[in-house]
């Protein structure tokens, strides 16, 4: 892919992307459905930098808007998650997708499975989305060299704060999950049907359980600037 074509990130919050933005030699910002889409140059890389909003169908229509204006090589979703069998303060880098809420199980479908329409035909049915393989093993080697380490695994997305030790130990059993979040699934999503490559990196804001509404807060920033650190670091290499 040509190198001149710009890494996209998306944050769903403020603090997950203000401190790239703020780091980023920005040539100019475009408004696209309420969205603002930074873009310039971060540690030397073209970048495309947005905050989408919590939840799916703001991360879809962030995703979306920035593979049609700015074509980006490789589209990357950083911030907090909720654990699942990872601490407060782990990082998890994406293998694969799934949406948890997203469930046809009634029809004999399993859960999690999306349909996927190509050129009018059947769907691909398909439950995990597989995140770009060459860019999760950068992001997991800066992590193991800044941090000490970081899991690889599946990364759960739902409209939903989980805040549940059962819904925790649910999507572990389920989907194989390491984290919980709002956003990913959704961007995997978009990216997938644009055949656009693209990766999640999360650090564990809370554990998904009844210490979560306090703990979330306590973590998020500290969380976010890790994320935000890790990425700096690896973007020459992506
Ligand atoms: N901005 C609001 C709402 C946050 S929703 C607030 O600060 O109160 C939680 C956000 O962090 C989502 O973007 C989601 O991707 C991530 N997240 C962190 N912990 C989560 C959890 N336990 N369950 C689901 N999403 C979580």
């Amino acid at each position: 892919m040509e190198k001149k074509q710009p890494i996209g990130i998306i944050g769903a919050m403020g603090v997950e992307v203000r401190a790239l933005i703020d780091q980023m030699e920005e040539s100019g910002q475009d408004r696209f459905a309420g969205l603002v889409f930074h873009w310039g140059s971060l540690a030397g890389v073209p970048c495309v930098i947005a905050q989408c909003g919590e939840g799916k169908v703001n991360a879809a229509v962030c995703a979306q808007t920035m593979i049609l204006k700015y074509a980006p090589r490789l589209v990357i979703n950083v911030g907090v998650a909720g654990g699942v069998g990872v601490s407060i303060g782990g990082l998890v880098v994406a293998s694969a997708c799934v949406q948890h809420d997203f469930d046809a199980t009634p029809m004999g479908y399993p859960l999690g499975n999306l349909f996927l329409y190509w050129d009018e035909g059947e769907p691909e049915e398909r439950v995990e989305l597989p995140a770009d393989g060459a860019a999760a093993a950068v992001l997991l080697e800066e992590a193991q060299s800044i941090y000490g380490g970081a899991c690889s695994g599946v990364i759960a997305t739902g409209d939903q704060f989980v805040a549940d030790k059962e819904k925790n130990r649910w999507l572990g059993e389920t989907f194989g999950a390491k984290a919980v979040e709002m956003e990913g699934g959704s961007i995997a999503q978009v990216c997938y049907m644009n055949r656009v490559p693209f990766a999640v990196l999360r650090a564990i804001s809370d554990n998904a359980n009844d210490e979560s509404p306090a703990d979330f807060p306590a973590f998020t920033q500290e969380c976010a600037d890790k994320t935000a650190r890790l990425l700096t670091r690896a973007l020459g290499r992506l």
